[in-house]
């Protein structure tokens, strides 16, 4: 087959597009042609090297998948059924695994991360993340939904436990994880805010922000108190890090809940500690999501009610210029790979 592939670590450079082993088929596992892969962020860690980890080489990077089934190990599933894939990838032995909590297990895995993933014509993978889709969603769609749509749901609804009327604060909505989780909020009663990049204000409000404030001049947690008439937000959405951080955890009204799931703009933050217990405030750490929560999020999908955002698609060839894309921010919502 053919696939995107990087032999060593660098910059978007070492991606080649080139011949590729197929995979063999596997007890309990489906081999899928891919038709679509969306990036993300964790594509470009990987490629440039992630500190403590060793990726095996050479490497084909790819978390959110949508293809065909061509072939499934117990034939419970026909081939040529429409399926995205659960980018989160377990043991199911594991004491987490058993109790429904997948993105806790011993042995987690994110698609592409330690297992190939679908910058490819093929992929393997376990028969439980196989998820079929209907007829009416197509595979571009389809592949830019898991990831950002799981995470973002995991944070809000089971993490920092959204209700109606909670007031949410989404950093940088014009992101993948952003616009999810805007649209997740909305889905669901709450009173929803963001930042972006001037540019993107008008596109984020679209998706359904009742008002977005300057993720880069101005000061959003001041913005945001402004709005709520003092308050400030019940949940604020982090994924920036260290650059936003301080003005995150300002922006949280007395009780508030801030969750993260990224930072992307560096990992070390400080925090006055005061804020933390004299207002009462949670800090709420969120990693991917489990095996229900997708398939909860999904249906959300197939009834219309949210959509990711698609930013642009590239034919799989050209991997190194998406990802370019990627790195230099001027996305908004989902990059996607074409594969024929
Ligand atoms: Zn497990």
């Amino acid at each position: 087959m053919k696939a995107v592939r990087f032999h060593q670590h660098g910059d978007p450079d070492v991606l080649r597009y080139e011949d590729a082993p197929d995979p063999q088929p596997a007890s309990g596992r489906a081999i899928v042609h891919v038709r679509a892969c969306a990036l993300n962020h964790l594509d470009l860690w990987e490629r440039r090297g992630i500190e403590r980890v060793t990726l095996p080489l050479p490497h084909i990077s790819g978390s959110d998948v949508a293809g065909e089934v061509a072939s499934v190990s117990d034939a419970s599933v026909p081939p040529g059924t429409k399926v995205m894939l659960q980018p989160g990838v377990r043991c199911g032995e594991c004491t987490p695994c058993r109790s429904g909590r997948d993105n806790h297990c011993v042995r987690y895995d994110v698609l592409g991360l330690q297992s190939d993933g679908g910058y490819a014509e093929m992929i393997s993978i376990p028969i439980e993340n196989l998820i079929p889709f209907p007829a009416h969603v197509d595979f571009i769609t389809a592949a830019a939904f898991p990831l950002t749509f799981l995470t973002a749901w995991h944070m809000l609804m089971t993490r920092a436990g959204m209700r109606e009327h909670d007031t949410v604060l989404v950093l940088a909505g014009g992101s993948g994880v952003g616009q999810a989780a805007i649209q997740l909020a909305r889905v669901s009663g709450a009173r929803v805010f963001a930042t972006s990049a001037p540019d993107k204000m008008d596109r984020t409000r679209a998706l359904g922000a009742e008002d977005v404030f300057d993720h880069y001049t101005g000061d959003y947690a001041k913005e945001i108190k402004r709005v709520t008439g003092g308050r400030g937000a019940d949940i604020v959405v982090e994924h920036v890090g260290e650059a936003t951080w301080e003005r995150s955890v300002r922006a949280l009204a007395n009780g508030g809940r801030l969750v993260t799931c990224g930072a992307t703009t560096g990992h070390r933050a400080a925090m006055d500690l005061r804020h933390l217990f004299a207002r009462q405030l949670s800090l709420l750490g969120s990693y991917m999501g489990t095996f229900a929560e997708l398939r909860e999020a999904a249906s959300l999908l197939f009834a219309g009610r949210v959509r990711p955002v698609i930013d642009e698609v590239f034919p799989l060839a050209r991997a190194a210029v998406a990802q370019r894309r990627l790195e230099e921010k001027g996305q908004f919502g989902k990059i996607v790979l074409q594969v024929a």
